[in-house]
């Protein structure tokens, strides 16, 4: 789904730059201040896990661990609710109607918390972790149709990534498990690294760069086959709200990227999903490398795409 290019970065509103600050605080904590944080580096992880449970309460959430253990250690998803709003349930009908009536479906927003070995994870994935805290912060004390649930995931990165000991799997089977009704599943991966620079942009497979732009100005969101439904209507919301340009992509999941995060896990066990990403290592020259730290991203943008972000599930809970 190319979209239309436009390359100048709209200036930020006063909330966007309130925004900016935290997202900017946030991962300097994560990458700066923490840094490499993984199996290998087991107190740095905890020391991760603590941070953005404290941030959860901090915003007035009461958040959960989800945890399991691999090999005697454990290993924590963090997950901070919003309940959805049982107004018209409670309000119309008796308690045995109320009773009857079936949960309500469920958003969740999440981003993989830990760091490939050998790198701090500014961009990968300490954008996605600030996001998800400050979409948390913006959406506490609403009264949503959804239920939403942001989640911090454990374990993304190799040897877990892909297999069922990766957080976001634990997670989404026990979802499964439980019987919970998935309605979309936001998986926000990498999202703060844009060039103007020509050629700045590259992709898995090059007929994909016929069809693409070949600056890396853009946000792109991915999904596979099944979900492209879900994708179609994020993109509509986001080109309809957002201040940057977009790219999006509904792909076979075994195009090289399509699987490459926590979405993979949640389609896995049945359920939509979408990958928020700048495409990482088809654009990010210090991905995966001891470099990818938070004086490489661009904060404006970044902003932008939360900002987006925010409005798309806004709306995306009305429907
Ligand atoms: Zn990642």
């Amino acid at each position: 789904m190319p979209g239309k290019n436009i390359s100048k970065t709209a200036p930020l509103s006063s909330d966007e730059i309130a925004l900016r600050e935290e997202l900017r605080a946030d991962v300097q904590k994560l990458a700066g201040d923490i840094g490499e944080r993984n199996m290998w580096h087991y107190a740095k992880l905890d020391a991760a896990a603590d941070f953005i449970e404290d941030s959860f309460s901090r915003a007035g959430f009461h958040p959960r661990r989800d945890s399991y253990e691999i090999r005697g250690q454990a290993c924590h998803n963090i997950e901070a609710e919003i309940p959805a709003s049982q107004g018209t349930a409670a309000s119309s009908g008796t308690v045995a109607s109320a009773k009857a009536a079936s949960p309500p479906p469920i958003i969740v927003i999440g981003a993989h918390y830990d760091s490939v070995f050998g790198s701090p994870g500014a961009n990968d994935n300490g954008t996605g972790v600030a996001a998800t805290l400050a979409l948390a912060r913006r959406f506490v004390g609403r009264t949503p149709q959804h239920t939403m649930r942001f989640v911090a995931f454990v374990n993304e990165e190799p040897p877990y990534f892909l297999s069922d000991e990766m957080g976001s799997f634990i997670y989404a089977g026990r979802c499964k498990a439980r019987g919970d009704k998935i309605a979309a599943m936001i998986s926000l991966e990498t999202i703060g690294y844009f060039s103007d620079a020509p050629h700045s942009q590259t992709y898995p497979s090059p007929g994909l760069g016929i069809f693409y732009p070949k600056v890396g100005n853009f946000i792109g969101f991915v999904s596979n086959l099944p979900s492209r439904t879900l994708l179609h209507r994020v993109i509509t919301l986001f080109r309809k709200h957002a201040k940057i340009p977009s790219e999006g992509a509904a792909l076979p999941a075994f195009v090289p990227g399509v699987s490459w995060s926590d979405q993979w896990s949640f389609w896995r066990n049945g359920y939509p999903g979408i990958m928020v990403t700048d495409t990482a290592p088809f654009r990010y020259p210090y991905y995966h490398s001891s470099s990818d730290t938070p004086d490489k991203l661009d904060y404006d943008r970044f902003t932008l795409v939360v900002s987006g972000m925010e409005k798309v599930i806004e709306h995306l809970d009305k429907f």
